[in-house]
């Protein structure tokens, strides 16, 4: 019978069921009876490239139970170009966007689901707000299991598309619930599940394969649940209590947005980085459920947390695709624009073996897409090529000047506004729109107020420059 351990107390019992939570205090777990056999390096690269080239790691599946579409065997690329912009010479990046549905969470999805096939599992049952659905449902059609899965309405589109292609039953709930309520005979699952962890510890496994069994100087993993990177950090100690490798040297450095940086708030000063920016949106969950244990593997590894914005992970996302080919999703991306402020800090040497983990894709994050198409400079429509001459007139002025403060978005600019003179909301817009048109501004991303997605506006330093030359003089001007 599988036994597990308690990720937030020191429990430890054993259990049949794949959706076992913690006896005493309900928290998750992770199954500490790993491994079905302690193989060599020979016996692992006997097996084909993927996740199951690591069987003898996981809990044991029959061959006729697997449930495969391809998963794992994902490259490691060389990023030259990304390193050379970035200060770092042996810059690698593990590519996940490459799994089946896009997403390191295929890893998981084939242990569990493959689980579930052997018992005889009919139905399954989920909360998600995205990644995990998507890849749930694609493993659950392969297998032929039914699926039902609720989302909250902020997930993202292609994530849901997927969900509905892969035929799984889709609930759209209102808000977050308090208690999941399993569906009356299905298994309930979560990103906190133990096999679907078990099965994401292989991206630690095949990283270090994909290394010649050595270890790179550090591995930098976005931070989500927390239970990746711990996963990550459990596949190395593994790796060396089977005597494949040297005792983990390699430093963990965890990578997570400011709106939810709890893990890196739980090191010590020294540990951790952030950067100066406030954040603009919440780009991933709030409540780390493996908090502890992603504290802990990076406490032990000598590593660091590090915080970064929603705004730098969007930078980071076309970085990686304009200097690597790789389009991420942000909280994906966050790794490469973690990389400036590690560089900045010190805390790597230039010629260190970084890995940097990609998670998942950016084509299904329809958000995002849209916020790059908006900022980016090569993208000519239309509308570009007609000059319009632009009145520069006193309301524009004020638009700048306000602007040039801090970034605002067009119901605050009408507020600040409309304490002087009577102004429209769609005044103003049709005056940000002409801005914007003549590049004096430009959009610098999205914020939620009140349930509603704002668009934010900034100054260029084009409009800086203008803003300089009529200081002194005010009247109208005419640009284009
Ligand atoms: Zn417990």
């Amino acid at each position: 019978m599988p036994s597990f351990e308690c990720a937030n107390c020191p429990k430890k019992f054993e259990s049949n069921a794949l959706d076992a939570r913690c006896v005493r205090c309900g928290s998750a777990l992770f199954l500490s009876s790993a491994g079905t056999t302690n193989p060599s390096r020979a016996e692992v690269e006997s097996l084909p490239p993927g996740v199951w080239r690591f069987r003898g790691f996981l809990p044991e599946v029959a061959d006729n139970h697997i449930v495969s579409i391809g998963e794992g065997g994902t490259p490691m690329l060389a990023a030259r170009r990304l390193g050379e912009e970035m200060g770092f010479q042996h810059l690698l990046l593990k590519d996940e966007t490459r799994n089946p549905t896009g997403s390191f969470i295929d890893r998981g999805s084939t242990v569990l689901m493959s689980l579930a096939k052997g018992r005889g599992v009919k139905r399954i049952s989920c909360v998600t707000t995205g990644n995990l659905g998507a890849s749930l449902a694609a493993y659950s059609a392969k297998a032929g299991v039914e699926t039902e899965i609720r989302i909250l309405p902020n997930t993202d589109h292609g994530k849901l598309y997927q969900m509905i292609a892969y035929g799984a039953r889709v609930e759209i709930l209102s808000r977050t619930p308090h208690k999941v309520r399993p569906e009356a005979d299905a298994i309930s699952i979560s990103a906190a599940n133990p096999f679907i962890l078990e099965g994401e510890k292989t991206t630690g496994l095949e990283m270090i394969h994909d290394l010649g069994w050595k270890q790179p100087d550090a591995i930098v993993v976005p931070v989500g649940t927390g239970g990746h990177l711990a996963m990550i950090w459990r596949s190395l100690l593994q790796l060396h209590r089977g005597g494949l490798i040297e005792i983990p040297s390699c430093k963990l450095i965890g990578v997570q947005l400011q709106a939810s940086a709890p893990i890196v708030e739980g090191l010590q000063a020294s540990r951790r980085m952030a950067s100066d920016e406030k954040p603009l949106t919440e780009l991933e969950e709030s409540e780390p459920i493996f908090k502890r244990a992603a504290v802990e593997s990076i406490r032990e590894s000598g590593g660091y947390g590090i915080e970064i914005s929603a705004r730098e992970a969007i930078q980071g996302t076309s970085l990686l695709a304009r200097t690597e080919g790789i389009f991420a999703e942000p909280a994906s991306a966050s790794v490469v624009a973690s990389l400036k402020l590690i560089k900045d800090g010190g805390l790597l040497d230039p010629s260190d073996t970084i890995v940097c983990v990609i998670t998942g894709s950016g084509l299904k994050d329809t958000k995002t897409i849209k916020i790059l198409s908006r900022t980016a400079k090569h993208v000519v429509t239309r509308e570009d090529l007609i000059i319009k001459p632009v009145q520069m007139g006193r309301t524009k002025l004020k638009i700048l000047r306000a602007l040039s403060d801090q970034p605002c978005f067009g119901y605050g600019i009408w507020k600040a506004l409309s304490k002087e003179r009577s102004i429209t909301t769609a005044s103003v817009y049709q005056h940000l729109s002409e801005l914007e048109g003549i590049a004096l501004i430009r959009r610098s991303g999205v914020v939620r107020a009140k349930g509603r997605e704002r668009i934010l506006y900034e100054i260029t330093r084009k409009g800086a420059e203008f803003l300089k030359i009529t200081r002194s003089r005010e009247g109208r001007f005419v640009v284009d």
